[in-house]
């Protein structure tokens, strides 16, 4: 059996200095909020070349503070992608805002810009790209489209730290960068955890009231807030993590460009390259219209597989209020209906690679 996610291998290759910080925090004395998440909060945003990082519980915290903290509110519209699963809908929903779906380019799976204009209305307050599978959205023509109409621009990096776009790192183009350490995703913890960055004081400020009921030095409640914060041992194990996080996207990448040699001759779809950027491969994802055939050969071969996403949003039942039909959104359907993710991690033997390319040889 080739597991579609295993953490396990990467750990055993960090072992040591993650354990050691580990122990080093247990030893501390201070478990929440302390020295690990203020260092890592300042690490990761330099990484992304910003001045400001704020860690909370997750990354749809960090979507949904993002959006209250630069004042979007209920009623108010929120434009993003329909393909990309249901945390960024449910963090534009948990601020009681609206999501608009706008459809994706038939390529790249990524927000076609052409389609912003058709989602947009008078309510509109903010455009949320997602960098899907680890690739940049077109931000230049986004955040273009955005300055035109007074919007905000947050971008969720969830699936794309370390990524580029025009050779700068995504989470810097927006007025604030959303990123997970969910365990899957590039720089992935030992549980939850989120961050937000940004250049604005002010908005930084805000996040910080917000992820810890909106409290200032003497525990004077000054806005509403909530609970939402990076806990000290996650912190400490991102530090050890982001240190090495060059070197696990090149490995990604590696895996990639194995995949994508072997598969060349094949009469499956990949994903198309995005020529502005950068691709740090959090999922390798390959097209298939009979897609249930394709899996079942997966299964029976014994290759652990995923979805992403099976189903578009605006086509669930939770979000049936939207007034949405079958159609409405063709290419975001038919991507969801092909989409196969294949095993990537780090640690993943070549000889398992050849294997799953092999298994896929004959499939169409
Ligand atoms: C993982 C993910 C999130 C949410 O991150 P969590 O840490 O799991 O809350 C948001 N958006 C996208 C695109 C994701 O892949």
């Amino acid at each position: 059996m080739i597991a579609y996610f295993d953490y396990r291998p990467e750990y055993r290759k960090y072992r040591d200095e993650i354990d050691e910080a580990i122990r080093r925090v247990i030893e501390s004395g201070r478990l929440i909020l302390g020295p690990e998440v203020e260092a890592f909060e300042r690490e990761c945003a330099a990484s992304v070349g910003v001045e400001h990082g704020v860690g909370v519980n997750s990354g749809t915290d960090a979507l949904a503070l993002a959006l209250r903290a630069l004042g979007v509110g209920p009623e108010d519209e929120v434009l993003t992608v329909a393909n990309a699963g249901v945390p960024t809908i449910s963090a534009i929903r948990t601020i009681g805002a609206i999501p608009r779906f706008v459809e994706i380019d038939a390529n790249t799976l990524l927000m076609d810009p052409a389609g912003l204009e058709r989602a947009r209305s008078p309510r509109t307050r903010a455009v949320i790209p997602i960098h899907l599978y680890g690739q940049p959205a077109p931000l230049d023509p986004i955040l273009a489209f955005a300055v035109a109409h007074g919007l905000h621009v947050i971008e969720d990096c969830a699936q794309a730290q370390g990524a580029h776009y025009r050779d700068r790192p995504v989470g810097s183009f927006g007025e604030v960068g959303c990123f997970s350490f969910y365990p899957t995703k590039t720089l992935g913890a030992f549980g939850d955890g989120g961050l937000c960055v940004t250049r604005d004081a002010g908005v930084a400020e805000r996040l910080r009231l917000l992820r810890m009921y909106g409290f200032d030095e003497r525990r004077h409640a000054r806005i509403e807030g909530v609970n939402s914060r990076l806990d000290e041992m996650q912190a400490a194990i991102l530090r050890v993590k982001l240190r090495h996080h060059g070197e696990m996207i090149e490995e990604r990448r590696t895996i990639a460009a194995r995949y994508r040699a072997g598969l060349a001759g094949s009469s499956l779809g990949q994903v198309g390259l995005v020529p502005d950027g950068t691709h740090v491969y959090h999922l390798f994802v390959i097209r298939s219209a009979e897609r249930g055939e394709l899996t079942r050969h997966l299964g029976e071969a014994g290759i652990g597989f995923g979805t992403h996403y099976p189903e578009p949003v605006h086509t669930m039942e939770a979000y049936r209020f939207l007034g949405h039909r079958d159609g409405d959104l063709p290419i975001t359907e038919r991507a969801c209906a092909e989409v196969v993710s294949l095993p990537m991690w780090i640690g993943l033997p070549d000889a398992e690679i050849d294997r799953v390319i092999g298994a896929l040889a004959h499939q169409r």
